[in-house]
């Protein structure tokens, strides 16, 4: 295969399973489109504009880890200068629906390839022009982006024009509450005596250097008449055009290379680099860079893809949330973690929620370990941060915040929007403390997966010990009952805003301590000189660990004698509302007999909660528990997030109800594809990608951890003749092919052999040993 030639091609390819394609330009459906469209790399997210804008279009340009804030709100992502701007113009006449006819149009977003992919063909009464472009931002070169485009008069010759720009003019706009904000001012914008186009943005807080720099060359036919170049800047954008006669028929190729460096991981002014970037991109070539490219692509897609036999739609479905889970993962040199609208929108302000750890983190713990372990050292760069947010809200150890940017402070605004629109106080920092377990939870999980024995010895153990010693500092002693207990938090139901000892909370506080003495002792006995070192780093004595386990012992969990959780003190005694209408989409429609105002007053639930935790801790209950759980809270859970329905349909295959977790899949795996939350506009749901993945592998895919032995009980749709998927566990990528009747697995690389259970029975598995196991 040649890929060179795949820059310019004139009929897209139909690649149903990797494609995602627009048929039109239309104007209802930009921002929608611009989301699902986004390119990335990690390093930074690019939304899918046409490049030639648009009234309703949002440009988003946003950089991992850069962050700024005005009058004192909180940090947001900052949405950067637009490289992303070209237009055409036919004799004066801009190529543009908003002047011309568009009798074709196709775009594709090739998955495979991570490349965006244009074929238009413009119409006014002087003729038709056939317009072509591709773009990427490079995984390989990630400080690289490249634009291509070819044009073709297809009636009459014309005089073309060609202006591109980097555009200095980007806003946050998306405000929930607030006013639109530019969070930079422009310290440079001119063209170079290189011929290279430079724009620096300063953030107004930080004083972050964002540096844009574009270089553009004409390749394919010659132009007729000499061309003419012209450049100028606004002070806020730098724009060049190139005009010239072009001949009917001619095809006329372009090239734009784009490189962005920041301050933030040069520590130093970016020009230098900008520049340096530019030009050798530009003597790759545009085809070379793409090749790059798409080589690091295909070893991405190599562990993380899923190949489902028997399954179109949910194929491509799930390969479009693996697209944007990995085009949203920062690199490993990158300090910086995943927002809960990735680098797709500015929903959340880019803020990084429990949604990392809890939904995320497990895909790339087992196809992208590095990826994994980069996402939990931005949590331990700023376990400081998190001990002075535990101090500063009168505990000990650490709490990170409820929503983190770039220092790893607190950033949880004060106000939101409530779905209903109104405007309301938020309390989620001082009480959603469930993040303190959440984080830790992301911590021994990636461990027990990965056996990074280094990350723990490192950093993971300190973590946990930090987050043991919260959690020992946060519980509290009722003299009356007579237990320990954790009161005021918000679990992960959020309808609920002070509720007294939630089981979520309340188990992961349990396990969290228990883990921390279990570790304890574990560097006690192993590592002894490593235990010294961080005993005398947090001042910690055994006395404590002591604590801890009583803590963990006595903490309360509130279960009746027939293993009915309530999720959180006197949850059964509010008014009963039970969901018994569902939408097209098979979402529950909101019990008419309840008001936003008084749903705290009911049992219904925004959001997975005791089914979450039955999740999690899959092994420690029990599947009458399951059921038991399942019956009563499914019917009264809303999903009025969209972080709800993976751990229901996790569930819902233990139980072996296929069907159900079938059309649950269909659901979460479509969500932003369809746009069944009514707001992907704003950026990709982070968590519901990663909770599609995990009801894939861990749902129907049976994997599980038990014992730190890696098992697998797989149970399939009918219409499902096999699933493939590779796993890294413990430093060997496997590689599993389950039906319903069985499983394969075989080691692809690794060194050591590991144990794995299929269907309960042990087996151990080395390179090159292909083991088949019958479903008895
Ligand atoms: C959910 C939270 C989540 C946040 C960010 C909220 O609607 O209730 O659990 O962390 O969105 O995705
Ligand atoms: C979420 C909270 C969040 C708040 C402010 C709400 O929609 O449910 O988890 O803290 O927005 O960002």
């Amino acid at each position: 295969m040649k890929l060179g030639s795949q820059l310019t091609f004139s009929k897209l390819s139909s690649e149903e399973e990797w494609g995602i394609f627009e048929e039109d330009i239309d104007e209802g459906k930009t921002r929608f489109r611009e989301t699902i469209f986004t390119l990335g790399n990690g390093y930074l997210g690019s939304r899918g504009i046409l490049e030639e804008g648009y009234n309703n279009s949002y440009p988003g340009t946003y950089i991992a880890g850069v962050y700024d804030q005005s009058e004192g709100q909180s940090y947001e992502i900052v949405n950067a200068p637009n490289p992303v701007r070209v237009e055409i113009f036919i004799d004066g006449k801009k190529l543009s629906k908003e002047y011309m006819e568009v009798i074709e149009h196709q775009r594709m977003l090739d998955m495979h390839k991570a490349v965006l992919r244009r074929h238009t063909i413009f119409a006014d009464t002087a003729g038709r022009y056939e317009y072509e472009s591709t773009r990427f931002f490079s995984l390989k070169d990630i400080h690289i982006g490249v634009m291509t485009f070819s044009l073709r008069l297809l009636d009459a010759d014309a005089h073309v024009t060609i202006r591109h720009a980097i555009d200095g003019s980007a806003k946050n706009e998306i405000q929930a509450v607030g006013n639109p904000i530019r969070h930079y001012d422009i310290t440079h914008a001119s063209e170079l005596a290189n011929g290279v186009q430079f724009l620096e943005a300063k953030t107004n807080d930080l004083g972050t250097l964002i540096g844009v720099a574009t270089a553009f060359e004409i390749k394919g036919a010659k132009p007729s008449a000499g061309v003419t170049v012209e450049s100028r800047t606004d002070g806020e954008s730098v724009v060049q055009e190139f005009s010239f006669s072009a001949k009917k028929g001619k095809n006329y190729r372009f090239n734009r290379y784009i490189s962005i460096y920041t301050s933030r991981e040069l520590k130093q002014s970016p020009k230098t680099s900008c520049i340096g970037e530019v030009q050798l991109a530009m003597r790759r070539g545009a085809s070379n860079l793409l090749e790059r490219h798409v080589r690091a692509w295909a070893y991405r897609w190599a562990s993380s893809d899923i190949n489902i036999e028997g399954e179109a739609l949910i194929q491509r479905a799930l390969r479009f949330d693996i697209y944007h889970l990995l085009i949203g993962a920062p690199p490993e040199d990158i300090d910086a973690s995943i927002g809960a609208k990735t680098l797709s929108g500015e929903w959340y302000k880019g803020h990084v929620f429990w949604d990392t750890e809890i939904y995320v983190l497990p895909f790339f713990t087992y196809t992208q370990p590095k990826l994994a372990r980069n996402l939990l050292m931005y949590r331990y760069r700023r376990l400081k941060q998190a001990r002075h947010g535990a101090q500063t809200q009168g505990y000990k150890g650490a709490l990170w915040p409820w929503e983190s940017a770039a220092s790893g402070k607190d950033e949880t605004p004060q106000t939101w929007v409530n779905f209903d629109g109104t405007i309301i106080p938020v309390y989620n920092s001082t009480r959603e403390h469930h993040i303190a377990g959440d984080v830790s939870y992301g911590v021994l999980s990636y461990y027990d997966a990965s056996g990074d024995e280094n990350f723990m010895l490192e950093c993971g153990i300190e973590m946990i010990f930090e987050a043991a010693r919260f959690w020992a500092s946060r519980i509290t002693y009722d003299r009356r009952r007579e237990h320990y207990e954790i009161t005021e938090v918000i679990g992960p139901n959020e309808f609920q805003e002070s509720v007294d000892n939630n089981s979520y909370t309340n188990y992961l506080a349990k396990w969290v301590l228990k883990s921390g003495a279990k570790l304890y002792y574990y560097l006690r006995n192993k590592h002894p000189r490593r235990l010294r070192t961080i005993k005398a780093r947090m001042i910690l004595q055994e006395r404590e660990i002591n604590i801890w386990k009583e803590l963990a012992e006595k903490v309360i969990f509130l279960t009746d004698g027939e293993g009915l959780i309530e999720e959180f003190d006197r949850y059964f005694s509010k008014k009963d509302v039970t969901i018994d209408q569902w939408d097209d989409d098979g979402m529950p429609r909101w019990p008419s007999v309840v008001n936003l105002a008084e749903v705290k007053e009911t049992q219904l639930v925004k959001q997975a909660d005791v089914i979450l935790l039955l999740h999690l801790f899959s092994n420690d209950f029990s599947i009458d528990v399951k059921r038991t759980n399942f019956e009563y809270y499914e019917k009264r859970t809303t999903h009025k997030s969209s972080l709800s329905i993976p751990s229901y349909a996790i569930i819902a295959l233990e139980l072996g109800e296929v069907e159900k977790a079938y059309r649950y899949l269909t659901l979460v795996a479509n969500g932003d594809l369809r746009d069944i939350y009514h707001n992907t506009e704003y950026g990709m749901h982070a968590a519901a990608l990663g909770g599609a993945w995990q009801i894939v592998v861990h749902g129907f895919g049976g994997v599980r951890l038990r014992n730190g032995v890696l098992s697998l009980n797989p149970i399939l749709p009918n219409h499902w003749h096999r699933m493939r998927f590779r796993i890294w566990f413990k430093g060997s990528l496997i590689e599993f092919a389950v039906s319903n009747s069985e499983v394969a697995a075989v080691m692809l690389r690794g060194r050591k052999a590991v144990d794995i259970e299929l269907y309960g029975q042990r087996y151990s598995l080395h390179k090159g040993r292909k083991i088949h196991a019958k479903k008895s």
